[in-house]
């Protein structure tokens, strides 16, 4: 952590601390986030997760140690493999 001193004029000056590492915001409720969405992107992006920062509490959970922004949960239910809905009959 840097910090240096910074004059404001009239005599007054704070102290201005910078981490390197800024606090994530989370992607729905701007509260702060702890989680990173892990969904895995394709196409030019593939290879890299969507990482949209989310709090504890907007963060889905398909498996431990995962985690979904609200989007790509939806996503991720949707896909026949993966709903967790009551299973339907047929086919
Ligand atoms: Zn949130
Ligand atoms: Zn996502």
């Amino acid at each position: 952590m840097t910090c240096r001193k910074v004059d404001l004029g009239n005599g007054a000056w704070i102290i201005s601390c910078t981490r390197g590492e800024q606090r994530a915001r989370c992607k729905v409720c701007r509260g702060s986030a702890g989680l990173l969405c892990d969904w895995k992107l394709k196409g030019p992006k593939a290879g890299k997760t969507c990482d949209a920062p989310l709090c504890e509490r907007c963060a889905q959970s398909p498996a431990p140690d995962k985690h979904l922004c609200p989007a790509h949960w939806r996503v991720w239910e949707a896909h026949p493999a993966n709903a967790t809905k009551d299973q339907q009959h047929g086919g």
